[in-house]
C-alpha cells in the first residue's frame, strides 16, 4: 500500500502534480529527486544518456562552462571527458579521430625533415599532387 502523503508534491513541465513515491522530506513538502535541490556542488547534466557524438558535444561544452562557473571540480570535469573519450574510442567516431590525429603528427614530422618536404612539394607523382592540392585548399592557401 503507497502512503499518498508520501508522494511528491512539485509540478510536472506539464503543471500537474508529479507524484513520484521516492520522496524526501523538505520544508515544500515530500520531493522526489527531480524536484529536490541537488545541493552544494551537486549538479544535474544536460544528457541523460551518450547515444552521438552531438550528446559528447553537448555533455563536454556544459562540463566546460559548469566548470568554469564553479559548479564543477576539475576532477569531476576531468572524468566526464575521460570518460567521453572511451565513448568515443567505443563507437568507432574516436577511432577515425585518432588516426587522423596520428597521420596530421605523421605528415607535420615529414614536414619538418627539409628533404622530405621538399620531395613531396616536387612530387608530381598524381596521388601526391591531389593531396597537396586540397591540403592547400583546405587550410585556406588558395584564397
Ligand atoms: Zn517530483
Amino acid at each position: 500500500m503507497i502512503d499518498e502523503a508520501r508522494r511528491c508534491v512539485g509540478k510536472t513541465k506539464a503543471g500537474v502534480k508529479c507524484n513520484i513515491i521516492m520522496t524526501v522530506d523538505t520544508p515544500e513538502g515530500p520531493l522526489c529527486r527531480y524536484h529536490r535541490d541537488l545541493g552544494p556542488g551537486r549538479v544535474r547534466s544536460p544528457v541523460r544518456s551518450i547515444k552521438s557524438v552531438a550528446d559528447i558535444a553537448r555533455l563536454t561544452s556544459w562540463a566546460a562552462v559548469a566548470c568554469a562557473e564553479g559548479r564543477l571540480s576539475s576532477s569531476q570535469a576531468i572524468a566526464i571527458k575521460s570518460m567521453c573519450a572511451e565513448w568515443r574510442l567505443a563507437d568507432g567516431s574516436g577511432k577515425t579521430a585518432e588516426q587522423t590525429v596520428r597521420f596530421a603528427e605523421l605528415a607535420g614530422a615529414v614536414m619538418r625533415v627539409p628533404e622530405l618536404a621538399e620531395a613531396v612539394m616536387r612530387s608530381d607523382d598524381n596521388a601526391v599532387r591531389a593531396a597537396r592540392l586540397a591540403l592547400r585548399a583546405a587550410i585556406g592557401l588558395d584564397k
